[in-house]
């Protein structure tokens, strides 16, 4: 299998180096020239023999073949628990059983295992410079956290992310630094975008990135999607529909491509925060990115979803995506709302990422949609806990990988909005 651009501008690539490259020369995403169809309807007994049957095909000419067991193993090694919720045929798909509890853990621990099975012995170490907001940086530097021949450095925007994911992006040490940043994700982003389009300065010192575009993240996330549809198949015989929570729409594409590859998946429904590009657009509004705005699901808040251009790009006219896919905008109060509703609801606690999706599951309920739907927890309660507890009116038990992290002294630099000081940082890291 080999890998072309979204915008057309490339020659078909193989995967090591479309993996290493992260974003296509012609400035397009990388996809996969096709989705096969494979037998995703039997299950497999674990989450890794799931991963290896998705990522087989994609892998079938790379030197990383005969490693996909292993870098599978690594990757999936906590469980994605598909539960039954209280209404008939709700369920919930939980991905917030890894290290730094959100549905991230699990594609960055694969693209580092690859990335680390790709190196060339002796290589000078590769610095990933990540910017986040939030969630991603914590992933990507438990990750690579004291893989020999990589560094990370996180920059995220100072007092923008909660309390406990600040800790997460702060108590690595070793090889992982965490830069603060005056200033909002998009500085940050720009901030990293610069430094890596310096080429004298990634001629001195080899710089990579782990943003949600690389192919390394992308596939991989079909994995759970595939595992919990053929188990819920195999039981009910029906197909599983999943809600979504969505940013930059690489956990839904994910998700797209597991039910192209053959997995009994129904229908797909992305739910949004109050940054509402997707649903206008399949709401039949052109294609209209926005300046983005602050909310609870703060890891969603996103006005330009990278994504959208590997979104288009499987489906034949703009069109054909309205009738295939939903998407619904979710307002803070409302996030509020679901959230102290929830355990007495559903019998869960929600964080608020989560409770997007709650919501449209109860909206879709109320209209009279009898399938049998997953909503996807993409995050912990626990790390959102000065939003979730008070409304709920308890304590959240935090889970042992993130009180691990949280015990952990947390550490950062602070770093002004100038391409200069990045340069001098990564120069001298
Ligand atoms: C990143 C993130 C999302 C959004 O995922 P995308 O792949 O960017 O659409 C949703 N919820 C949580 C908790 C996240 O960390």
């Amino acid at each position: 299998m080999q890998f072309v651009s979204t915008r057309g501008g490339v020659a078909p690539t193989p995967f090591d180096t479309a993996l290493v490259a992260g974003l296509a020369p012609d400035g397009g995403l990388y996809v996969p020239e096709e989705l096969p169809r494979i037998d995703l309807a039997t299950p497999r007994a674990t989450l890794p023999a799931t991963a290896e049957a998705v990522l087989a095909p994609y892998l079938a000419a790379s030197t990383l073949r005969t490693q996909l067991p292993a870098l599978c193993a690594e990757a999936f090694a906590f469980d994605a628990p598909l539960r039954p919720l209280r209404g008939a045929g709700d369920h919930v798909l939980e991905l917030f059983h890894g290290p730094t509890a959100a549905f991230k853990d699990y594609a960055a621990r694969f693209l580092a295992a690859a990335l680390g099975a790709l190196r060339v012995p002796d290589a000078p170490d590769t610095t990933i410079v990540v910017a986040t907001s939030g969630d991603t940086g914590a992933a990507v530097a438990a990750a690579f956290h004291r893989r020999p021949g990589f560094r990370v450095a996180i920059l995220y925007p100072e007092g923008k992310v909660s309390p406990r994911q600040a800790h997460g992006l702060e108590c690595w040490g070793d090889n992982v630094q965490a830069y603060r940043v005056a200033g909002s994700f998009d500085d940050c982003q720009r901030l990293v975008k610069q430094a890596l389009s310096y080429t004298d300065l990634r001629a001195r010192r080899p710089l990579g990135s782990a943003n949600s575009i690389s192919l390394g993240r992308l596939l991989p996330q079909a994995a759970y999607y595939a595992h919990a549809a053929a188990a819920h198949f195999a039981r009910s015989g029906r197909a599983l529909h999943f809600i979504v929570p969505t940013g930059n729409l690489g956990n839904a594409c994910a998700a797209l491509v597991a039910q192209r590859m053959g997995a009994p998946i129904g229908g797909l429904h992305l739910a949004c925060n109050a940054n509402d590009t997707l649903p206008r657009f399949l709401d039949g509004a052109g294609y209209a990115p926005q300046p983005t705005r602050a909310t609870l699901a703060n890891a969603m808040d996103v006005g330009a979803p990278s994504n959208i251009e590997r979104l288009r790009h499987w489906f034949a006219d703009d069109d054909q995506l309205r009738r295939t896919l939903q998407a619904t905008s979710v307002d803070d109060a409302t996030i509020r709302e679901v959230i102290a509703t929830a355990p007495a609801r559903h019998g869960i606690v929600a964080c608020p990422h989560t409770a997007t999706g709650l919501e449209v599951l109860q909206r879709l309920r109320g209209s009279g949609d009898t399938r049998d739907w997953a909503i996807v927890a993409t995050a912990h309660p626990a790390k959102f806990d000065s939003i979730v507890e008070p409304l709920v009116g308890h304590a959240v038990a935090v889970p042992d990988a993130l009180a691990a992290c949280l015990a952990r002294p947390a550490q950062s630099r602070p770093l002004a909005i100038d391409d200069a000081a990045l340069r001098e940082v990564l120069l001298a890291g």
